[in-house]
């Protein structure tokens, strides 16, 4: 037990974490709530094969707090939480784990909010919201918004044009040369974007029917996997995989700035101090990638297509600001993000202590015939 707490200790400043067992449903998972600062903690269910119970917990502890950051720099009056339900996505999953699970999420009162994540989807979520309100991303049959990608791509495109002003001058993206990692959901849909906007692009992925498509639809040019990090071009955007600016790529790098939407892109956050020395400028993942959570808290107030649009607008001034801390204080912009969302949480997280109740008036009248 010790070691348990002194884990939870090590990993920072939880407000709560919470075992979850139910024997019959075969549900084992932990829910962790890092901050309510700035509103109910929300932050998807991760369901993974996890070796241990400590690997499950450290997950937990270092996703949910990564969700406070991601909130606050967001803009957003949500807190960081997240879920982890031991087990093997392919094999274990049942209605009733799912139920079991989200009587555990209804217990917290909606001080902590659930969403699918990687091992979940929108149709467990649909089990989730059988038994709580405080559950988010479920079907749109359900009053729900669905599948963020094609928001959280819009964000990625915001950041872009962002990122672009920043290095070039300019919002344009006519012409600008777009080097795109991964045509996934995220990807394919900023394709889309970018090309409506006359942006020029060279993309891949390991799947080469997804290549074929891209290439078909929109006359991009298609280089291998091996290659797509090395491109001579404006903007690099990984949309695939995490710790992708390592050792290894960083000098071989030859675009102008790095605005993507993959989680985790630097390695290790030297590599975002490196960057910097080498004048490539990068919008730091969290903030960039924020359009999904946006969507989601969207959802919470009543789910509108043009409102959640309008939020991810936002990442646009939400990267100008990062960027401005960044050369006053002549830090590297990941950490300028984290300054950003340290800031918030402390200002508007001191308000809400003297008049709390303000800022969260749209979840505290939610119920579940509202949706
Ligand atoms: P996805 O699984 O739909 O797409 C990922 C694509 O990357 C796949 O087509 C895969 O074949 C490809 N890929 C994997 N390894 C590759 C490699 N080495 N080279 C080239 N391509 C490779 O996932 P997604 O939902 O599009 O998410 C993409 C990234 O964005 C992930 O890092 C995810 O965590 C992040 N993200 C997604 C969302 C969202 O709303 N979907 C929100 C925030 C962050």
């Amino acid at each position: 037990m010790a070691a348990t707490f002194e884990m939870i200790e090590k990993y920072g400043d939880h407000e709560e974490v919470v075992y979850c067992y139910d024997k019959s449903a075969g549900l084992k998972a932990i829910i962790a709530i890092h901050n309510t600062a700035l509103g109910p903690a929300l932050g998807g269910t991760r369901m993974w094969g996890y070796k241990s119970e400590d690997e499950a917990l450290t997950d937990v502890l270092r996703l949910s707090k990564g969700m406070t950051y991601k909130a606050a720099a967001a803009g957003l009056n949500l807190g960081g939480g997240k879920a982890v339900i031991i087990g093997d996505p392919t094999k274990d999953k049942s209605e009733a784990m799912f139920r079991a699970f989200g009587q555990f999420v209804n217990s917290l009162n909606g001080r902590y909010i659930t969403a699918e994540d990687i091992g979940t989807t929108v149709r467990d979520m649909g089990h989730v919201f059988a038994e709580t309100p405080w559950v988010t991303g479920i079907a749109p049959a359900l009053g729900g918004s669905g599948d963020p990608s094609p928001l959280t791509a819009n964000g990625v495109l915001h950041g872009i044009r962002a990122t672009v002003k920043e290095h070039f001058g300019t919002t344009d993206l006519k012409g600008i040369r777009v080097a795109v990692q991964g045509l996934g959901k995220v990807g394919s849909y900023l394709i889309d974007y970018l090309k409506a906007e006359g942006a020029e692009i060279v993309a891949t992925d390991i799947d080469k029917e997804r290549c074929k498509e891209i290439e078909a639809k929109h006359n991009a040019k298609i280089v291998s996997p091996d290659e797509i990090l090395f491109q001579d071009c404006d903007v690099l955007a990984p949309c695939a995989m995490g710790a992708i600016l390592n050792d290894e790529t960083l000098p071989k790098l030859k675009c102008k700035v790095i605005a993507g939407g993959a989680n985790n892109q630097l390695a290790e956050m030297r590599h975002g101090d490196q960057l910097k020395e080498m004048g490539i400028l990068y919008a730091p993942d969290y903030v960039i990638n924020a359009g999904g959570l946006m969507n989601v808290f969207v959802e919470l107030e009543g789910y509108s297509i043009d409102r959640a649009l309008e939020r991810t607008e936002t990442i646009f001034d939400n990267l100008l600001d990062i960027y401005k801390i960044s050369k006053k204080e002549g830090i590297p912009t990941y950490k300028a993000a984290d300054t950003l969302a340290e800031r918030r949480l402390n200002s508007i997280g001191r308000l809400r202590q003297k008049h709390p109740g303000n800022t969260s008036r749209q979840f505290n009248t939610l119920k579940v015939t509202d949706r």
